[in-house]
């Protein structure tokens, strides 16, 4: 006999809120993560050993706003939503366009890309290089915290049982003047998990760059970003020299430590990745988008 699940879907933000703070329960936004996490055999009900809180159809978690130049988007905001929202940087949706397929792009949320924390999590290398930060809730007030700071590893999240993802805010991200990529290497277009990812963003004031940023995902435990090896080429201007772009390749090339697995193996991924970047550094024109 399938076992019982408690599951909570409170009609208000601030129920949810203290019913977290009374009891650790496991919080399904589209739940595209969640079910396969506690999934059982064929025909078997998911197995959740916490009781369960849905939070995906409360519309303040489905806001899309700007505040002066940050955009602020939603934790429960599913992919299509954000597909058609014209707030949305095109890098991003060039992203989400690589997720799965549109059942699961109908359900699954960013906010959960981000709380599930997978080393393959698509949004994730763009929104590190975006300096994303993220507001956290709980019944004793509110935080912000950095992306780089709440994702700790595979799957670990610095998050307190009582607290809750709300907003997703792209700090500057509607500034002029920054090109920013996304690239995803899978088996396929689309419905792959990647083997490696790749996003980069760049600044330039003229000829010369201001901001560089870069960050690599399924290369480790979590996103590979370098403040300090992005800060070598400040200052520097386009098209870069061989050797300059040179010692950036070699210096990620220390960093970045991937392993063999099912998809993929440690010696594609670090080429692959290499490769990425060095083509990022030779474009000889950035496009602001
Ligand atoms: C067939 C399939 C294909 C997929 N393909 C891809 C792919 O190509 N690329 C990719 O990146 N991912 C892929 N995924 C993974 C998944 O769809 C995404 O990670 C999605 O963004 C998860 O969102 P969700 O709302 O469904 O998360 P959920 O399953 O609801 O939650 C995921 C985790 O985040 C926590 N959580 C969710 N919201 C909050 C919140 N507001 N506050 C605190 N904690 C929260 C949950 O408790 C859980 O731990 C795929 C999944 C499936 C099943």
């Amino acid at each position: 006999m399938a076992e019982k699940i408690t599951t909570y879907r409170f009609d208000c933000l601030d129920q949810t809120l203290s019913q977290l703070n009374q009891e650790d329960c496991t919080i399904i936004a589209g739940g595209t993560d969640v079910m396969v996490l506690h999934k059982s055999r064929r025909g078997v009900p998911p197995k959740i050993p916490k009781p369960v809180v849905f939070i995906d159809h409360f519309s303040e978690l489905k806001r899309v706003y700007q505040n002066h130049k940050d955009l602020h988007i939603g934790t429960c905001c599913t992919y299509s939503e954000l597909l058609e929202d014209p707030l949305i940087p095109i890098p991003l949706k060039n992203a989400i366009k690589t997720i799965a397929a549109p059942a699961i792009r109908n359900r699954g949320t960013l906010g959960g890309n981000i709380c599930n924390a997978s080393p393959a999590g698509d949004t994730l290398p763009l929104l590190y290089v975006y300096n994303t930060k993220l507001l956290l809730r709980s019944v004793n007030g509110d935080r912000v915290v950095a992306i780089s700071d709440f994702i700790q590893g595979p799957r670990r999240v610095q998050r307190h049982h009582n607290e809750m993802l709300i907003e997703i805010i792209l700090p500057s991200v509607l500034e002029e003047g920054s090109h920013v990529v996304f690239e995803k290497v899978g088996n396929r277009n689309a419905d792959a998990i990647a083997k490696v990812s790749f996003a980069g963003y760049i600044r330039l004031n003229g000829f010369r760059i201001k901001d560089v940023r870069f960050a690599f995902g399924a290369v480790g435990p979590t996103m590979v970003r370098s403040i300090d090896i992005e800060k070598k080429l400040l200052g520097l201007t386009i098209p870069l020299a061989d050797a300059d772009i040179a010692q950036i390749v070699a210096a990620f090339d220390k960093i970045i430590k991937p392993i063999d697995d099912q998809r993929s193996t440690a010696l594609y991924r670090k080429t692959v990745a290499l490769n990425l970047l060095r083509y990022f550094l030779c474009m000889k024109q950035y496009q602001s988008n």
